[in-house]
C-alpha cells in the first residue's frame, strides 16, 4: 500500500516538496503519495489530525507553520530543539517525532555540493527568523564560529542569549552603527529580504578573500547575490582581498538536501540530491 506524506503551508501553491519527493521514491524504489495541502492560518493542527486520521506517515512544514508544528511534537530531535522549530513530522501510532532538516541540509549543501568545509571557518548568519535559528547549531556542530546580525537588533540579541544558553559563544554585529572592517568567510543570508528586492545593509570589505555568499532563497539572484558577485570583481580589481573570486549560491541546494533528510527520516533510506539539483535547475 502507498504510504502518503504531505507538505503543509499557507501559501503553498509555489512549493517544489511534492516534485522532490516523487522525484526521490521513483529514485529509490520507495511506494510513497506526496502532495501540497493548503492549511488555513488558524487550521495547521486540524489539518495534521486530519492527515494522521486518514494513515498518512508524516508531513513537511512550511512558512507559516513551523513553530506550530513545534508545538504539537510529542518528541523532538535535539535539532528541532535546538531550533525551536520543525519542518519534518513523522508519525508513529501516538506519537508525532518532530524535526528539523533545514540545517543540516544547508550544512550538507555548503560542505558537500559547493566543497567548503565549515571547520574553523569565520561565518556571518544574517537574519534572527525560523530559518536562521534552524541552521545556527548545525553550523556551531560543523566547526565554524558564528557571527549573527539582524535588522531588528534586539532580536539577534536574544538569538545570542539563547546559543549562550546552548553553551556557545557567538557575536552579533551591526555594521550600520559600528563602523569598523571585519572579514567573513562565509555570509548567510538567512532574511527574505530578497522578497522585496533588499538586502540587509554589509560594507563591501566583508568579504574575506576566497569567501562564499549563501543565500537561502532560490529561484532568482536576489540583491545580496548580486552585492556579492559584484564585491568579488571590485575586490579584485583594487587589491583588497579575493584572487579567485567570491563564490555565490542560492537556496536551491539547501532546499533539495533538507528535503533528503526529510526523506531519510521516514524512509530510512538516503536519495541521491545531484540528479534531483539538476533536474530542478532545468525546470527553474
Ligand atoms: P522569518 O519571517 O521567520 O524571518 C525573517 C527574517 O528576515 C527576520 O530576521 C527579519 O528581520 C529579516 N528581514 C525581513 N525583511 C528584511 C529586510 N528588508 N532587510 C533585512 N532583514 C529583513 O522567515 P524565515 O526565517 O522562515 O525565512 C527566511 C528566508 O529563508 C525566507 O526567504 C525563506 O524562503 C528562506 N528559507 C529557505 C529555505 C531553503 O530550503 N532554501 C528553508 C527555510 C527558509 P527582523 O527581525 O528585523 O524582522
Amino acid at each position: 500500500m502507498t504510504d502518503k506524506y504531505a507538505v503543509i503551508g499557507n501559501p503553498i501553491a509555489h512549493s517544489k516538496s511534492p516534485l522532490i519527493h516523487r522525484m526521490f521514491a521513483e529514485q529509490t524504489g520507495q511506494d510513497i503519495g506526496y502532495e501540497a495541502l493548503l492549511a488555513p492560518l488558524d487550521g495547521f493542527s486540524a489539518t495534521v489530525e486530519r492527515l494522521r486520521k486518514d494513515g498518512y506517515k508524516g508531513c513537511n512544514v512550511t512558512v507559516p507553520f513551523k513553530f506550530d508544528a513545534f508545538k504539537i511534537a510529542t518528541q523532538l530531535t535535539e535539532r528541532a530543539q535546538a531550533a525551536q522549530a520543525v519542518n519534518t513530522l513523522k508519525f508513529d501510532g501516538n506519537i508525532i517525532l518532530g524535526g528539523n532538516t533545514d540545517g543540516a541540509g544547508m550544512v550538507r549543501d555548503i560542505e558537500h555540493n559547493f566543497r567548503f568545509p565549515l571547520r574553523g571557518r569565520q561565518v556571518l548568519l544574517i537574519g534572527a527568523g525560523g530559518a536562521a535559528y534552524g541552521v545556527a547549531l548545525p553550523i556551531l556542530q560543523a566547526g565554524a564560529q558564528l557571527a549573527l546580525m539582524n535588522r531588528t537588533r534586539e532580536k539577534a540579541d536574544q538569538f545570542a542569549i539563547y546559543l549562550g544558553k546552548l553553551g556557545h559563544i557567538v557575536a552579533v554585529y551591526d555594521f550600520l552603527n559600528e563602523p569598523g572592517r571585519k572579514q567573513f568567510d562565509l555570509i548567510i543570508n538567512a532574511t527574505s529580504s530578497g522578497l522585496s528586492d533588499e538586502m540587509p545593509p554589509l560594507p563591501a570589505t566583508v568579504f574575506a578573500p576566497g569567501a562564499l555568499a549563501y543565500d537561502m532563497m532560490y529561484g532568482r539572484e536576489t540583491p545580496f547575490m548580486k552585492f556579492a558577485r559584484e564585491q568579488g570583481a571590485a575586490m579584485a580589481a583594487d587589491g583588497i582581498g579575493v584572487t579567485d573570486g567570491i563564490g555565490v549560491a542560492d537556496g536551491l541546494g539547501m532546499l533539495v538536501e533538507q528535503a533528503a533528510e526529510a526523506f531519510y527520516l521516514w524512509r530510512g533510506v538516503r536519495p541521491d540530491t545531484a540528479p534531483v539539483m539538476a533536474r530542478l535547475r532545468e525546470v527553474a
